[in-house]
């Protein structure tokens, strides 16, 4: 059975976040909101609450997860070495979307790293997630609390389709704020190596780490996660990216191509004015920010209308953009459709 617990986000009730502390210290999983997305939760410490995470998503076990704090000292006790440029974006970062990976203490369990000698650490800003890491008095393990493979829960509704029946709690907080995930950034090497673009954008990295390396495309990821299929709803996704007047066109010609086939096509559109006579067009927003904010939403909201084929729009790689396309082109499963 599933407890649903609706609590403010902006000011948690102590008795309902210390229910659902009690739960992860009793070694279940609670499914809680940060600012980026709703996590799947459970005690960072304890090896068999851990295991239940990877069960409950149907998660690939070589897929390590993060470890969520709400005191920056607990970095010092679950990582072995802390570099100074690491203790740099701490301070200036967290608590938000930055995950950063350092060599593990023995205090963390190998289940919660997948076996690697590095560990994934964040503190997030949602004060419900602050607030349940400081009640449980462990930090908290958690992935994205979404099946695997199937696009990350930016709304409590999301959370229950996919995990009612198979967690203990979910907490209702409403809508995240950010709507992808952390940025993860590797500091056990040099130079410090950006694993997955995310919420917080490269650029506002770059002005405090002055070289930062990017991953070369290869069959093993840094971050493991990055190698499965990912995000995606249950409709085809086709991305077209390039020149505006370019996607416009080739967006034409996609929808009458699909609806000649007998599907039914789901555009999400970069743009407001586009005249597109697809069974089902999305405008979901003009800035980037507001595109990371409501992409996830929109990839299952297509489902819900039994669109088949969705056409997504590419957006400008900049700020938050970088991640928005990361994601979109790996719900596509790299089905990209180059206009430039
Ligand atoms: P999720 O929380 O579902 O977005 O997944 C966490 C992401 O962080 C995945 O892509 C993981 O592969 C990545 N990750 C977690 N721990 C590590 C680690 N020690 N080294 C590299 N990547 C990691
Ligand atoms: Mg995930």
């Amino acid at each position: 059975m599933t407890i649903i617990l609706k609590i403010s986000k902006d000011n948690p009730e102590k008795i309902l976040v210390k229910q659902a502390a009690v739960i992860i210290k009793e070694g279940g999983l609670v499914a809680f909101p940060t600012e980026t997305v709703y996590g799947l939760g459970a005690d960072a410490l304890n090896p068999k609450a851990v295991a239940k995470i990877f069960e409950a998503k149907g998660r690939p076990a070589d897929n390590p997860l993060i470890a969520h704090i709400a005191d920056k000292k607990d970095v010092y006790r679950l990582a072995k070495e802390v570099p100074k440029e690491a203790e740099l974006l701490m301070k200036e970062f967290w608590p938000g979307p930055l995950t950063i990976i350092l060599k593990k203490s023995n205090l963390v369990p190998d289940i919660v790293t997948a076996g690697l000698d590095t560990v994934a650490i964040r503190m997030p800003s949602h004060k419900v997630a602050l607030a349940l890491i400081k009640e449980a008095k462990t930090p908290i393990a958690a992935p994205s609390a979404n099946l695997s493979g199937k696009p990350s829960p930016t709304d409590a509704g999301h959370v229950i389709e996919d995990m009612k029946g198979r967690v203990d709690v979910i907490i209702d907080s409403g809508k995240t704020d950010i709507g992808v995930e952390s940025t993860v950034i590797d500091m056990t090497v040099k130079p410090p190596l950006v694993l997955r673009p995310g919420g917080l954008p490269k650029e506002e990295l770059e002005e405090f780490l002055k070289n930062i390396g990017k991953e070369e495309k290869s069959d093993k990821p840094k971050a493991p996660g990055m190698k499965y299929r990912h995000y995606a709803p249950n409709a085809d996704v086709i991305v077209v990216e390039g020149n505006k007047e370019k996607v416009m066109k080739k967006t034409k010609e996609l929808i009458e191509e699909y609806k000649l086939k007998g599907k039914k096509v789901g555009v999400m559109a970069a743009i407001k004015e586009h005249g597109y006579e697809a069974d089902v067009v999305k405008f979901i927003g003009s800035t980037e920010k507001e595109v990371a904010k409501k992409l996830f939403r929109a990839l299952r909201d297509f489902d819900k209308e039994d669109i088949h084929v969705i056409i997504a729009e590419g957006i400008e790689e900049k700020g938050i953009g970088e991640a928005v396309m990361n994601r979109l082109r790996k719900a596509a499963g790299y089905n990209v459709v180059e206009v430039r």
